[in-house]
C-alpha cells in the first residue's frame, strides 16, 4: 500500500500513522490542507477491513474537510483521524488517551472531534492527553440550558435551512407546509431533522433499521415508514440521506422519485458522474459538504468561547450559500458539487495569497 499513489492522495500536507504497543492502538491522522487555520476534522473508530480501507476513508473524508470548512467561512483547515477497530468491542479509555497522545504529537495541527464510533465520552479521555480535541465542553445555551458539545443538533438545524434553500429555488415556495421529506437514517442528526422539519409543516416518510427509532417518529410525527431499499423511490419533493456515505450510486440514482437530493451524510455521491447523473435528471443536488457544516461551525465556535446568536447566524447562512451554488451551477452548466469545490478553492487561494502577501510584507 502507497499513499502516494493512492487515487484519494490529494495532495495532503501530511498523513501519520499511528501506533501504540501497550494498547494496540491502530490509528491513520491526515492533514489535507492548513492554509486557513489548523486541520479540525472527527476522529471515527470503525472496524476497517484493513489499512488500505482506513486509508481511502480517512485521506477523503480529510479532503472533504477542507472544502466543508473553507465553504463555512471559517478559519480551519481539513483533517480527520480514523482508529482502526470495532467501537462496540475495542473501546477503551487506554485507547482512546493513546489516541490522544497522537493527536497531541502533532503539535495542534490537528483538532480531533467526535465522529461515528466517538462521542463526548472518549473525546474527553482524549482530552486528558491533549489539548487539541474540540467539542468536550460544557456551555450554557442564551436560554440557560447546559447542552453538552454533541453537534449534531447544529448539522441538522443547517440541513434544515439548506432544505429550505432547495425547496425555494427547485419548487418556487418558501413554506415547507404539506413539503414530503424521505429521511434515510433516523440517528443523532435524522432524528433532530425530522423534529424541525416536522415542526415547519412538512410530511415525513422515514427509513431505519432500528425499529425503535421508527416507531419513534411514526408515534411522534405521523411519519410513513419504509423499508431501506423503498426510501429512494417513495415519493417525496426531498429525498435526505442521513445515514450513509456513496447512496447515489448505479443503483439507485435512476430509481430516485424526489427533485431534491439534500441531507446530513457524508461523501453521498459514490462517484462524480452519479452527481451529472442527478442533474440530467434534473434533481437538485445539495453538496453535503456545503449543507451539512453546522457540526463544524458549533465546533469552532465551541472552541472560540464565540457567540451563540453569531453561530445560529452563520449556520442558517448555509442556506445563502446554497443558493449561491444552485444559482451558479444552473448559469455554468456544470454539476452543484463542482460549484462548490470551486467556490472553496476560490477561498482557499485567496487565503494563501493573502498569506504570502502578509510574509512578504
Ligand atoms: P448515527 O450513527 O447517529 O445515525 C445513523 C442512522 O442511520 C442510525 O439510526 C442507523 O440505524 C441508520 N442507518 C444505518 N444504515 C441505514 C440504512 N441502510 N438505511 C437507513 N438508515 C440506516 O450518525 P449521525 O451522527 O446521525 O450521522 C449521520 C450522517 O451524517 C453520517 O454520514 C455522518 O458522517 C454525517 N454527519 C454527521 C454530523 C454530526 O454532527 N453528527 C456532522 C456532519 C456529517
Amino acid at each position: 500500500m502507497s499513499v502516494f499513489e493512492s487515487r484519494d492522495f490529494d495532495g495532503h500536507e501530511q498523513v501519520v500513522f499511528c501506533h501504540d504497543r501497550a494498547t494496540g492502538l491502530r490509528a491513520i491522522i491526515a492533514v489535507h490542507d492548513t492554509r486557513l487555520g489548523p486541520a479540525l476534522g472527527g476522529c471515527r473508530m470503525y472496524p476497517y477491513a484493513g489499512s488500505e480501507e482506513a486509508l481511502r476513508d480517512v485521506l477523503r473524508l480529510a479532503r472533504g474537510m477542507t472544502f466543508k470548512s473553507a465553504l463555512a467561512g471559517l478559519p480551519l483547515g481539513g483533517g480527520k483521524a480514523v482508529i482502526m477497530g470495532d467501537p462496540f468491542h475495542d473501546k477503551s479509555e487506554a485507547l482512546m488517551r493513546a489516541m490522544g497522545r497522537c493527536i497531541d504529537r502533532l503539535g495542534g495541527r490537528y483538532i480531533g472531534a467526535e465522529d461515528s464510533g466517538t462521542g463526548v465520552t472518549d473525546l474527553k479521555q482524549m482530552a486528558a492527553e491533549t489539548a487539541h480535541v474540540a467539542g468536550v465542553r460544557e456551555r450554557r445555551t442564551a436560554d440557560g440550558r447546559l447542552r453538552d458539545g454533541d453537534p449534531s443538533p447544529y448539522t441538522a438545524h443547517g440541513v434544515f435551512a439548506g432544505i429550505r434553500a432547495a425547496v425555494r429555488h427547485a419548487l418556487g415556495t418558501d413554506s415547507l407546509e404539506g413539503v414530503r421529506v424521505a429521511i434515510q437514517g433516523l440517528g443523532n442528526v435524522g432524528s433532530h431533522l425530522a423534529a424541525e422539519l416536522h415542526a415547519a409543516g412538512a410530511r415525513l416518510t422515514v427509513a431505519d433499521p432500528v425499529a425503535e427509532r421508527l416507531a419513534a417518529a411514526v408515534e411522534a410525527y405521523g411519519a410513513e415508514a419504509v423499508g431501506l431499499e423503498e426510501i429512494y423511490a417513495a415519493p417525496a419533493e426531498v429525498f435526505a440521506p442521513c445515514a450513509l456515505g456513496a447512496v447515489i450510486n448505479d443503483a439507485t440514482v435512476e430509481r430516485l422519485a424526489a427533485r431534491i437530493v439534500a441531507g446530513g451524510a457524508n461523501n453521498q455521491i459514490d462517484e462524480p458522474r452519479h452527481g451529472e447523473a442527478l442533474r440530467a435528471r434534473g434533481i437538485l443536488y445539495a453538496p453535503d459538504f456545503a449543507i451539512n457544516a453546522g457540526g463544524i461551525i458549533d465546533i469552532w465556535y465551541e472552541r472560540a468561547e464565540g457567540d451563540e446568536a453569531e453561530e445560529m447566524a452563520k449556520i442558517e447562512g448555509i442556506g445563502a450559500t446554497l443558493e449561491d451554488i444552485f444559482r451558479e451551477a444552473e448559469a455554468s452548466g456544470l454539476t452543484t458539487a463542482e460549484v462548490a469545490e470551486r467556490l472553496a478553492e476560490r477561498r482557499l487561494d485567496a487565503a494563501a495569497r493573502g498569506k504570502g502577501a502578509s510574509a512578504a510584507a
